[in-house]
């Protein structure tokens, strides 16, 4: 169990959910994490509760300044960055017709800008050091095909599968793997808001929608954060050298039906 021993991360989002099962897999392969996270006070109680392998940071990946004070302070704290893993995201739905234009500015720039500066200035890092680092983004099934109510959400994972491979067709030169990982639905806190969605638009009861999903998935379950850790490592260790520019489904069986 030490495939990232002596590596050092940035997880964005990580506070919770899927970051946060991210942060403890690593720690658990010998990694140290930074926990990056608009949310600052989960964030310290999550590194708390994983242990001295972990740190939190203050990150905000809609403010440039944020990043760069992240990344600085990353840094300094464990020496270098060799993995930077993109999770930070906000969920979003409504019909074409009630999207407004402020609500899909911030979910771009969360998902779509915040993805991309964020890498930028962690590639900037890894090349100032010659560091042959990885970098993991997050996209989702939602980037892989559209889905009715879910527009905007959608068309940021679809930016996000786009970006990996133009990033990682360019920073390869410089020996920074970039790879994304789509997973399906998977259970967890953001779930409150899903469901809140649904109940407004197709007048769902709590936890309606998030059964009906669970349900139509073909291994017969929603994710689990869990689920994701395997492919966040594989990605993260050296026998992923050689893989560059691609995003991989993890979703039991979602892509398919
Ligand atoms: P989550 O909502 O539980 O956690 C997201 C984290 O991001 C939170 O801790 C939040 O505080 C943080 N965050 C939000 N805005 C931020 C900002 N501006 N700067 C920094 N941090 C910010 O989400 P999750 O379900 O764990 O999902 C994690 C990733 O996986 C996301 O990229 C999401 O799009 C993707 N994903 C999730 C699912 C799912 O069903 N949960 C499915 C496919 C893809």
């Amino acid at each position: 169990m030490t495939r990232l021993a002596g590596k050092s991360a940035l997880i964005t989002g990580a506070a919770r959910g899927i970051g946060r099962a991210f942060a403890e897999a690593y720690v658990r392969e010998g990694a140290r994490v930074a926990i990056a996270d608009i949310d600052i006070a989960r964030a310290r109680a999550t590194a708390a509760e994983i242990g001295p392998a972990a740190i939190a940071v203050a990150l905000d990946v809609t403010k440039q300044d944020s990043i760069d004070a992240a990344v600085a302070e990353t840094v300094a704290a464990l020496g270098r960055i060799d993995i930077l893993i993109n999770n930070a995201a906000i969920f979003s739905a409504a019909p074409i017709v009630e999207i407004e234009r402020a609500d899909y500015q911030r979910v771009f720039d969360i998902n779509v800008a915040g993805t991309l500066f964020t890498m930028q200035a962690v590639a900037r890092h890894m090349i100032d050091h010659g560091i042959r680092g990885r970098i993991i983004n997050m996209a989702s099934q939602a980037g892989r095909r559209g889905e009715p109510l879910v527009a905007v959400y959608c068309a940021t994972k679809a930016a996000v599968i786009s970006l990996t491979q133009s990033a990682g067709l360019n920073l390869i030169r410089h020996g920074i793997n970039v790879n994304a990982i789509a997973p399906g639905v998977v259970d967890g806190e953001h779930w409150d808001g899903v469901d809140a969605f649904f109940a407004k638009y197709e007048g769902k009861a709590p936890g309606q929608k998030k059964k009906e999903v669970g349900e139509g998935v073909p291994y017969g379950r929603m994710g689990r954060a869990e689920d994701l850790t395997g492919m966040a490592i594989f990605l993260a260790s050296d026998e992923a050298d050689y893989i560059v520019a691609q995003c991989y489904n993890v979703d039991g069986g979602q892509w398919m039906s």
